[in-house]
């Protein structure tokens, strides 16, 4: 049997609450769940306002919508990226401004950030990389200097939290995923976040073709459908019901690879004093003294049956973009990275017999 990267957790209540959604939540009730998630999700995240999203690429789409940005305006964010994080600088004619990473959180630099502030700087996004947390202290005193929003895009990193409150809570706004893949799940979904009132009320509008509340059918601009679904919310009301349950485990299983991998010679994902790392993906950093090539780990995984995850590419690799070679630390780490498994169910023999094949690979 394969071990897969990751898979969600779906108990009783997630198929109890998607059957009640099947059945009962249509007319007047068709928007039940959708209020329970939010609010839910609200409260744990220690945030006032909650948008549950159709994916979290569209709330960056419409946080940076929301924030005005438009052609000929520059957003700043890391090279070492999931593409769903440049793909809304793109679609709304900015442009993406690529910096280096920060060789320990292996999240963007802010001192890479400051480098780059011009006049047309509109925006910063911030992402917090599989699990771990950006210097969020250092980017919220140059997002204030100069006046530039933050987003925080915590796709991975739902849980993770700086003296307990929680990322994604200290930008302008805040972006989340439910991608089957992520530390909860809506199967697609997302969620976007705000504590900034006048932000809330337009980002609400934009996720749904600019209605008007007191006007039927009348809209008062043109805006977009990133709504989630009723049946997706009931689901993702049953996982974030269970949310302390499922981030202990992700937690015991990074403790549980920190002592079974013996090999001096990798880096794992870091946990600073006063944050929580919610470890959405156990990953490794091949030192570079180390002369082994990470596929040569790959095949012997796979041998047994294991999967394996390349660490995310820097975007400016990719054809789109132009090559950015002056962002040495992502260009240079990227090939040395890649996640483990660490879903739900994983057991501690797995997470044995896996750390057994890296030992002996990584030596
Ligand atoms: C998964 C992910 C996204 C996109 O999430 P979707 O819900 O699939 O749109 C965005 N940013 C990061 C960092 C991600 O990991």
């Amino acid at each position: 049997m394969k071990i897969p990267i990751t898979k969600p957790s779906i108990k009783r209540t997630e198929i109890k609450y998607i059957l009640d959604a099947a059945k009962n939540g249509w007319g007047k009730n068709c928007y039940d769940y959708i209020n329970k998630f939010e609010h839910k999700l609200s409260k744990y995240l220690g945030v006032k306002y909650v948008i549950a999203t159709s994916s979290c690429f569209g709330a960056i789409y419409l946080s940076l919508k929301a924030l005005n940005i438009k052609k000929g305006d520059e957003v700043i964010l890391a090279d070492i990226n999931w593409i769903a994080t440049v793909a809304p600088i793109v679609h709304l004619n900015a442009k993406p401004v690529f910096v280096d990473i920060d060789p320990v959180t292996w999240c963007v630099d802010p001192r890479e950030v400051e480098k780059k502030i011009n006049k047309n700087t509109k925006a910063i996004i911030a992402v917090h990389l599989y699990g771990n947390i950006c210097d969020v202290k250092s980017l919220k005193t140059i997002s204030k200097k100069y006046k530039i929003p933050l987003v925080e895009d915590a796709a991975e990193a739902l849980g993770s939290s700086i003296n307990k409150r929680k990322v994604g809570t200290f930008g302008d706004f805040g972006c989340y995923s439910f991608h089957g893949t992520k530390t909860i799940t809506t199967g697609e979904g997302g969620a976007l976040v705000t504590n900034n009132k006048k932000l809330y009320r337009i980002a609400l509008k934009l996720s749904d073709h600019g209605k008007n509340e007191k006007k039927q059918f009348w809209s008062d601009l043109i805006g977009f459908k990133f709504k989630m679904s009723n049946l997706q919310a009931a689901l993702g009301y049953a996982q974030i019901m269970r949310i302390n349950q499922i981030l202990k485990k992700k937690i015991k299983i990074f403790n549980l690879y920190k002592k079974y991998l013996v090999s001096k010679n990798i880096f794992l994902n870091p946990t600073k004093k006063d944050e929580i790392n919610s470890y959405w993906m156990p990953t490794i950093i091949l030192k570079k003294s180390l002369k082994i090539k990470r596929e040569h780990i790959f095949r012997n995984l796979k041998k047994y049956n294991v999967d394996s995850r390349v660490f995310f590419y820097p975007l400016s690799i990719l054809p789109m973009f132009r090559k950015i070679k002056k962002n040495k630390i992502s260009y240079n780490i990227y090939k040395r990275g890649f996640n483990l498994p660490s879903y739900y169910d994983l057991s501690e023999n797995k997470i044995k017999l896996i750390s057994k094949i890296l030992n002996k690979y990584i030596s």
